[in-house]
């Protein structure tokens, strides 16, 4: 019981590359509401305090959370600052369900009725044109070209796809060698060529460890 009123008004900490690094709680931001397309997220900056009370004074450091704006769209009041408990890079359905098993909603936000922008989340690519793409559906067509999905390019897509989610916990896990995740996520950005269409949520677990460990690498 405890353990879950701790889960559900707590919030994941992530480092600079959006790995889950720790857990804080704060009641007044457990108190914004969850959107899967936010409008803020929580930052943590530094600030220098002066500290009075004692006899002498001393400044001292403290860690403040604040909900910094994502985009161009201001929210008018706290209640509609929303942000996202989750990973919201992920497709409706793995966002949805992992709301509810660790929320226990269901979302409704205006991420999640966007069917348009849910698809295009999982899309593949035209296997026709340059910047089309298809939704990842068996009869599907591209919107810019008309060309049908043919079962050749949709297998070969599917398999890019369970490729993506099958490397996830292996891209995550820093206890595997850097040049081993990194050997890995080059292979498959090689697979989603042509067929995981640039703005499919898939390719993200890929680029964030790509990018890690060649920071890593450079140190
Ligand atoms: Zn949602
Ligand atoms: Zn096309």
């Amino acid at each position: 019981m405890i353990y879950r009123k701790v889960s559900i008004n707590s919030f994941g900490v992530t480092n600079s590359f959006g790995y889950g690094i720790g857990v804080a709680i704060c009641i007044k931001l457990s108190a914004v509401n969850h959107s899967c397309k936010p409008l803020t997220r929580v930052c943590f900056r530094l600030v220098y305090l002066l500290e009075t009370r004692p006899v002498l004074f001393s400044f001292f450091r403290k860690r403040i959370a604040i909900l910094a704006p994502v985009g161009d769209r201001m929210p008018a009041t706290l209640e509609g600052a929303c942000h996202s408990y989750i990973d919201e890079l992920m497709p409706k359905s793995m966002r949805q369900s992992l709301l509810k098993k660790k929320y226990h909603f269901d979302c409704k936000c205006e991420g999640c009725m966007d069917d348009e922008r849910n698809a295009l989340m999982e899309a593949y690519s035209c296997g026709n044109c340059v910047l089309g793409w298809v939704r990842n559906t068996e009869d599907s067509r591209c919107g810019a070209c008309g060309w049908q999905i043919t079962r050749d390019h949709y297998e070969l897509c599917r398999t890019a796809e369970e490729s993506a989610i099958a490397a996830k916990p292996k891209l995550y896990n820093t206890t595997i060698a850097s040049a081993t995740r990194k050997h890995l996520g080059e292979r498959l950005l090689e697979l989603f060529e042509n067929t995981l269409h640039d703005s499919n949520v898939h390719r993200m677990p890929v680029l964030r460890s790509l990018f890690e460990t060649s920071l890593e690498e450079r140190e």
